[in-house]
């Protein structure tokens, strides 16, 4: 039953609006760490890779990480960030649909995952072209010229969540394959990757899934596709056989294919703690509670600070687990905030973004957040020259 506040440690006050950002530390997985650390790596040394299972960890986590996103078994790889995911991704698209030359994304992606496509075209010398259109154009500019629709689900500023099952449909009555970045997604809201058919899906683990900074991405591709993928980063952990050192790369079964070099161990062992507390959850549970956190959210801002905006779409089907409100101050607004011990990020513009994350946030801590709100509001508490300064990370 959730939530599993226990789970997470939490520094005591305060309210963490933030997970949709960077996810809390599980518990559990500083004693996972120091046990690798100490008897994985202190004791065993380089026969860790064997007698602990490390070499093959990368793909039990992507199996356990599967029925989140509502994968197949042995269809996800876990490492690298987010961004090479989407590079490999995107990359494996293309070579599905060697004859067409346009990769259709919205305006509405993160930047990165444009700047890799950018840099993934300049890279083929070919005549591809990137074409960036509205969010709600999408649909319409989906036709015969294009090779792959590269969407993200849920739009990191205002959580307006694109119809995945919708889209790829269009997708693939157009022939064209379909990759789907589930960033703001994957344990935030109900997915079915293998119901929707998409190609691809990609995400990060250190968001909703609370696997901490820096933690590996995953990377899905659909069973019969699998094999077909030429890898552009053909990195020796993805050939069929790592150990045998041949010459020439010979890419690995499925998505083996789509590891690169050696995972980062220590990483992943919080990873694997923080994957057991989705064991036993259920997906439609943890959006159901999302949406009725949020709603009350909304509903306190909305009826306690008029001067803030809904930059969230109000209807709760379309939009993922995050909810932004527009301020003109919004930046020195949300350093009141988190003066005050409620943790948000700002978005550019003027964006105050707040994540919902059932695992560890109830009634009493949303009506907090809202009092608190309120208070750095009515009261002007952000009008201080301490809160006026930019900081590097937003
Ligand atoms: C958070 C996020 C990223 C981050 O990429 P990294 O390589 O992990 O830094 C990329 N794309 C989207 C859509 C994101 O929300």
């Amino acid at each position: 039953m959730l939530p599993i506040k226990h789970c997470f440690s939490l520094p005591a006050d305060t309210v963490y609006l933030d997970g949709n950002s960077l996810g809390p530390l599980p518990v559990h997985a500083q004693e996972n760490l120091s046990r690798v650390l100490q008897q994985e790596w202190g004791q065993h040394l380089i026969q860790g890779w064997n007698l602990d299972g490390w070499m093959e960890q990368p793909a039990r986590l992507g199996n356990t990480l599967a029925p989140i996103i509502g994968a197949e078994p042995n269809t996800v790889m876990l490492g690298d960030t987010l961004s090479i995911k989407v590079f490999q991704a995107l990359s494996a698209a293309l070579g599905l649909r060697p004859e067409r030359r346009v990769i259709l994304s919205d305006s509405g992606n993160f930047p990165t995952d444009l700047y890799m496509a950018e840099g993934l075209i300049h890279g083929l010398q070919q005549d591809y072209e990137l074409k960036v259109v509205e969010p709600d154009a999408i649909e319409a500019a989906i036709d015969d010229s294009i090779a792959v629709v590269m969407l993200t689900h849920v739009d990191y500023c205002t959580g307006r969540m694109h119809d995945m099952d919708r889209i790829t449909q269009a997708t693939h009555q157009a022939g064209a394959v379909s990759l789907w970045d589930l960033a703001h997604s994957a344990g935030a809201v109900d997915i079915d990757v293998s119901q929707c058919r998409c190609e691809f899906a990609v995400g990060c683990t250190y968001k909703y899934l609370n696997a901490g900074p820096g933690a590996p991405a995953f990377i899905y591709a659909r069973p019969d596709i699998a094999d077909k993928i030429e890898p552009i980063l053909s990195g020796w952990l993805g050939h069929d056989k790592p150990f045998a050192f041949e010459r020439k790369y010979r890419a690995g079964e499925s998505v083996e294919r789509f590891r690169v070099g050696t995972p980062p161990v220590l990483q992943m062992a919080v990873l694997e703690s923080a994957l057991a507390l989705w064991q036993g959850l259920s997906m439609a549970e943890v959006r159901k509670r999302s949406i009725e956190l949020s709603e009350l959210f909304i509903e306190g801002v909305e009826s306690r600070c008029p001067m803030l905006d809904l930059a969230s779409p109000r209807d709760a089907q379309q939009r993922g687990s995050q909810v932004s409100f527009a301020f003109e101050h919004g930046y020195a607004a949300m350093q009141a905030l988190i003066a005050n011990n409620v943790i948000g990020d700002f978005r550019q513009p003027n964006l105050m973004r707040f994540g919902f994350t059932p695992l560890y946030l109830d009634e009493k801590d949303i009506e907090r957040a809202v009092d608190i709100l309120s208070d750095v509001m009515t009261n002007r508490l952000w009008n201080k020259p301490e809160f006026q300064k930019v900081k590097a990370v937003t």
